[in-house]
């Protein structure tokens, strides 16, 4: 039963406004592996949100200056609340005023995995360090999350997102990756999913294909005339 992992998910929106899934597992299919999804994220900043597929949830830390290739960068990854596993469909925009208000891209998914020695997940996030790999469209290979010590004055939990050095791994302009404008679930850039134009994210998470776009297109465009119908 996932439903009071997502407590927190669920008391900080209001559904009523937004467009996003209030966590129907119902809605998700069935997988032998563990899903993945990022989903880049402009809200008041930028982000990329991380989403890895843990019994039942999305374990999810907003990264705040994206994924890098190269190593040498260690990328602060702030852990945010579990996220429903069907939210890793949604693109689209969160209405402003609401919670994240701003336009979300699937930037990237796939699958991912523990390392050896990393296979209790959740024993190894409250040790506060995960080993795994992930295979996507734009992430490939080894990653290491390590979580930093608590700062008293935060109620987060900072972690940091570090590409292992592997044949995935490319050294130097850590920028590029992130740079990268390009929903891989519809095609569409940031713009153009702000302004509601072009075709809805193909699901990976979900089986509804139609639903899917016209629920998220619902809320793209407050007000305009090109809000679908649901
Ligand atoms: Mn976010």
């Amino acid at each position: 039963m996932a439903a009071p992992k997502l407590a927190r998910y669920q008391q900080k929106r209001d559904f009523e406004q937004t467009a996003e899934p209030s966590g129907d597992n119902a809605r998700v299919t069935k997988s032998d592996r563990l899903r993945f999804v990022v989903q880049k994220h402009a809200a008041t900043r930028l982000h990329f949100d991380l989403r890895l597929e843990t019994d039942g949830v999305f374990k999810s830390w907003a990264v705040t200056k994206g994924p890098s290739l190269d190593p040498r960068d260690k990328r602060l990854a702030v852990e945010v609340e579990d996220h429903p596993l069907d939210y890793g469909d949604f693109e689209g925009t969160i209405p402003k005023g609401e919670y994240g208000g701003g336009t979300v891209e699937i930037w990237d998914r796939g699958y991912w995995a523990p390392e050896a020695g990393f296979e209790d997940v959740d024993k190894a996030l409250a040790k506060g360090e995960l080993k795994f790999v992930m295979e996507g469209e734009r992430l490939h290979g080894g990653w290491v999350l390590v979580r930093l010590r608590d700062d008293e004055k935060s109620k987060r939990h900072n972690w940091l997102l570090i590409k292992h050095r592997d044949a995935a791994a490319v050294e130097g302009d850590g920028e590029a990756l992130a740079a990268e404008d390009r929903s891989v679930a519809s095609g569409r850039t940031m713009a153009k999913i702000a302004a509601g134009d072009g075709k809805g994210a193909t699901p990976f998470m979900t089986a509804s294909e139609t639903a899917n776009d016209a629920v998220w297109q619902t809320h793209v465009n407050p007000g305009s005339t090109a809000v679908a119908s649901p």
